[in-house]
């Protein structure tokens, strides 16, 4: 496993190429069982390079940049054991050097969830996707369901602007009692983790409505929302159609449920993806055909 911070680093990745497809696993860091299995995922479609970078410009201010966890040496030994041919971490400087100024806005799927709740964070997500893209020249490229409305903003800006990756959505891990692994929740202490339980459970709440033959897309997200009481604030509770994340007024096709809250001092989010017919509720896939 190579580890590259520069832009002549980079280079290795054209011997990559000569051998195999590209598949770009892009993070942040403070690696989890999560970011691993989109590893593992990247790992069936060809040669794996993750990258390693806390991106300034997704994080709104106030929001947790300097408290964000960064531990270059860990998150290595995570890799390691897995079949990761390169680490990409390069610094603030290379991403956005003196003098750069373009940014990416987000189309009609950056509004609302997300995006009405953390103003211009997918633009910044979206200018350092496409900056690694131009870095890396992936040919595929792997991101986690955890991040739902991300996954669909990424898909309609790769869309849009014609660039030339497939984008591959992978499921979304979780712990044992149902929350969802994320980086954000060694702020929690104990208390506050099991309260996050919420989250999870208002989702399981809300899919076990619609498997009773419940359709009404408000009723189902009241009921999302009674079950993030114990949270410390709702950010949202929002039901929205798949790719478009428009906000239907009955449940049927494929469905997200998106839920964020804050619980302490970390603003979490959760969600569930649907696909819903007259005679059965199962959970679906947000690109694609939605088999999986
Ligand atoms: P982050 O480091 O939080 O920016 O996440 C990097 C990638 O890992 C994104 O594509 C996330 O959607 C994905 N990811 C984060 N948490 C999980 C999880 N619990 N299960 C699967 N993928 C995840």
């Amino acid at each position: 496993m190579r580890v590259l911070h520069t832009r002549d680093d980079l280079r290795f990745l054209d011997e990559l190429k000569r051998k195999r497809p590209l598949v770009l696993v892009p993070t942040m860091g403070a690696l989890h069982e999560g970011h691993l299995s989109l590893v593992r995922e990247a790992e069936r479609y060809g040669a794996v390079v993750a990258t390693i970078f806390v991106n300034p410009t997704q994080f709104g201010p106030g929001e947790d940049y300097d408290a964000y966890p960064r531990d270059l040496e860990s998150d290595l030994e995570r890799l390691r054991p897995l079949n990761v041919e390169a680490v990409f971490a390069p610094p603030v400087s290379l991403m956005y050097p003196e003098g750069s100024g373009v940014s990416i806005q987000p189309g009609s799927r950056g509004l609302g969830l997300c995006g009405g709740d953390r103003p211009g964070h997918f633009a910044g997500v979206l200018t350092v996707v496409a900056k690694l893209f131009g870095l890396t020249r992936p040919e595929i490229a792997v991101f986690g369901r955890k991040d739902a409305q991300q996954c669909l903003v990424i898909d309609q800006m790769v869309r849009d602007l014609e660039f030339p990756v497939r984008l591959i959505d992978a499921p979304t891990i979780r712990e044992g009692d149902g929350l969802a692994m994320s980086s954000r929740n060694r702020y929690l202490d104990a208390e506050e983790r099991s309260r996050a339980l919420c989250l999870s459970q208002a989702l399981r709440e809300a899919e076990r409505l619609v498997a009773g033959g419940e359709r009404s897309a408000g009723k189902v997200r009241q009921r999302m929302w009674d079950h993030l009481s114990p949270a410390d604030e709702i950010r949202y509770a929002e039901i929205r159609s798949v790719p478009d994340l428009q906000e239907p007024e009955r449940m049927e096709g494929r469905i997200l449920l998106a839920v964020s809250a804050q619980v302490g001092p970390a603003r979490l989010i959760d969600n569930l993806v649907l696909e819903i017919s007259d005679d059965a509720v199962r959970e679906g896939s947000l690109l694609g055909d939605g088999e999986r």
